[in-house]
């Protein structure tokens, strides 16, 4: 391809909006531009590393047994509601009508697509195991679209799902999907993590994703460097140092006027916080109900513990607010576990403690040398957030923390939807039974984003070769001097026979300006024809390491040919 023929758009600067450095790079090496927030147009150079990268997939996908389809991203809400999803997915969920006043929805994930064309194709257990996969867009109204293509409201997923007789056959999935995807982002030269994960609105009970690992990464990763251990930390758990039980002393109600937060109250009252337990009052909407979550002053409530604990979604389950507890009694500031209305839920490490302080659930007062068991109950569960410093509840450790994009997911469904949908086949005995399922999502678009994040240097972005727009450039200093052009026409023709992907600059403009525009763009290879060209001499510039050596220009073919050979 010649440049002048090349749309590229680079930019000197990217809008402000852009933040971390994949945004600013792809906007600002025209890979991409924006439509509306989280919406883009992938540009020529662009669309050719998507188109790569979904190669690589598809290769490893296919190798695995899956089969590729591509289904709509229209779905019809008759289906979302016999999975019961269409309530619980909330404002996500991009709906409209059509002229009839039919409902129905764009597609952010596809299992009652694939569960609904399983179940009306598939009879028998002579036609599993099946692994039916696409690469499609997704739809997800996010409340908050940013990093470009990080989080979008339009993104690409390749989604797989997979359907077996029995556990077995699922865990074998699984395992075969598990080590696609560590194949996969080790071909993409992705620097990555696999941690143990929540299920979220997708459900079923065994996750695990990956996580490409970057400063920038919305995803913190709680691991331990000892045992291997490693979870998101919607999904870590922890322990915390060891407590000695101490004689348990009497009940005491105190007053504590106006003191109404943990801080205060220990501060008050003169001991460590640890020793303050609060109680939080969570709001199930749809059940209308209010349940208490009981845990040390210093630690975090972990809310998707509480989603799950309350066997509920994100949408439905939310703080109770100031006004909604007043109204149902509670005593704002001083409500504790003793005596509350309500289910409670006791985070683990309280029932370590001894002579806790807690709310007495009436105004300004708090109790001391409040006991588990003695004095109050609940159901024990774990309820905080992991952190870095916590111990490893596998083997002792110290836990550590990274942060992380997760740019695959994939999930044990068993038989969520194969259950609700009736995804059944005649087992060997003649009998109907429902299917185990699996699903396996790879946020392409974010892979793409996550690859520019871990290969970029201060000048622009440095493609592993095996996802570059194009593998070499070669980029004459002066296209109108007779020599160079002779030398660099003939260079850009024999790599064109060898199949080499390769731009030819012949753009009328200062040597300064193309190189920091290819610079950019993170062509792997650069081939600079320059002053030595009636020696044949050309420079060959590495982009990664930024080295450069002079070499004679079949040297630089022969390198060429070499590098791409292997790909
Ligand atoms: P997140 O927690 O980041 O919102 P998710 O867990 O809801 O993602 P999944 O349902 O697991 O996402 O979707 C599969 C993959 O699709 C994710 O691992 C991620 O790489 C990608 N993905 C999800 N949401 C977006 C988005 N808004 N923009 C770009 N990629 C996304
Ligand atoms: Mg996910």
């Amino acid at each position: 391809m010649k440049a002048t023929n090349l749309l590229i758009p680079t930019l000197k600067e990217a809008p402000q909006e852009a933040i971390i450095d994949s945004h600013i790079l792809m906007l600002r090496a025209g890979l991409m531009k924006k439509l509306v927030a989280g919406v883009y147009t992938y540009l020529p150079l662009g669309l050719r590393v998507l188109n790569k990268i979904e190669n690589i997939i598809r290769e490893e996908m296919n190798f695995a047994g899956g089969q590729e389809i591509l289904a709509s991203a229209i779905q019809p809400k008759e289906l979302w509601e016999e999975s019961g999803r269409w309530k619980k997915y909330g404002p996500e969920l991009i709906r409209f009508k059509d002229r009839h006043n039919h409902e129905f929805c764009l597609g952010p994930t596809h299992e009652e697509i694939f569960t609904d064309l399983v179940r009306n194709i598939i009879k028998s257990y002579k036609s599993l195991p099946l692994n039916i996969y696409q690469i499609q867009t997704k739809y997800r109204d996010e409340i908050r679209p940013r990093f470009g293509l990080m989080r979008g409201r339009e993104f690409i997923m390749k989604d797989a799902y997979s359907f077996d007789i029995d556990e077995l056959g699922l865990e074998k999935s699984y395992n075969n999907m598990y080590h696609t995807y560590e194949k996969i982002f080790t071909r993409l030269g992705l620097n990555y993590k696999i941690v143990l994960a929540d299920t979220g609105s997708i459900g079923g009970n065994v996750s695990h994703q990956f996580m490409a690992l970057s400063e920038v990464g919305e995803s913190q990763i709680i691991y331990c460097p000892t045992c291997n251990y490693a979870a998101d930390e919607e999904k870590a758990f922890s322990l915390l140092e060891k407590e000695t039980k101490l004689d348990e002393l009497k009940l005491e109600k105190v007053s504590t006027p106006s003191i109404k937060t943990c801080q205060d109250v220990a501060k008050f009252l003169n001991v460590e916080l640890k020793q303050v337990a609060k109680t939080m009052i969570y709001y199930e909407t749809e059940r209308k109900e209010f349940s208490a979550f009981v845990l040390r002053g210093d630690t975090e409530i972990n809310e998707i513990k509480v989603i799950n604990i309350l066997n509920s979604s994100e949408a439905f389950v939310r703080l109770a607010t100031d006004e909604e507890l007043e109204n149902a009694g509670f005593k704002v500031g001083f409500i504790g576990p003793k005596d509350l209305k309500c289910k409670i839920y006791i985070d683990n490490e309280i029932v370590k403690m001894s002579n806790l302080i807690i709310g007495a659930n009436e105004l300004d007062y708090h109790y001391i040398n409040a006991n588990f068991k003695r004095d109050f109950d609940g159901i024990v569960c774990d309820l905080k957030k992991s952190k870095a410093g916590d111990i490893c509840p596998f083997c002792g450790a110290k836990l550590k923390s990274e942060r992380g994009i997760e740019v695959g997911q994939i999930f044990k469904l068993g038989t969520k939807y194969s259950s609700s949908m009736h995804c059944s086949y005649l087992n060997n005995e003649g009998k109907q039974s429902d299917m185990l399922m699996g699903c396996y999502g790879i946020g392409v678009t974010r892979t793409f984003a996550s690859i520019i994040e871990q290969h970029h240097d201060e000048n622009g972005i440095c493609f592993p070769l095996q996802v570059a727009p194009y593998h070499v450039v070669i980029i004459p200093i002066s296209y109108s001097d007779e020599i160079q052009k002779e030398l660099a026409d003939n260079i850009y023709e024999i790599l064109k026979k060898h199949k080499v992907e390769v731009i030819l600059d012949d753009r009328d403009l200062k040597p300064g300006f193309k190189f920091k525009d290819w610079d950019l763009i993170g062509i792997p290879y650069q081939i600079v024809v320059g002053r030595k060209a009636n020696e044949n001499i050309v420079e060959f510039k590495t982009r990664q390491t930024n080295v450069k050596e002079e070499v004679n220009y079949l040297i630089a073919i022969e390198k060429i040919n070499k590098l791409i050979e292997n790909l």
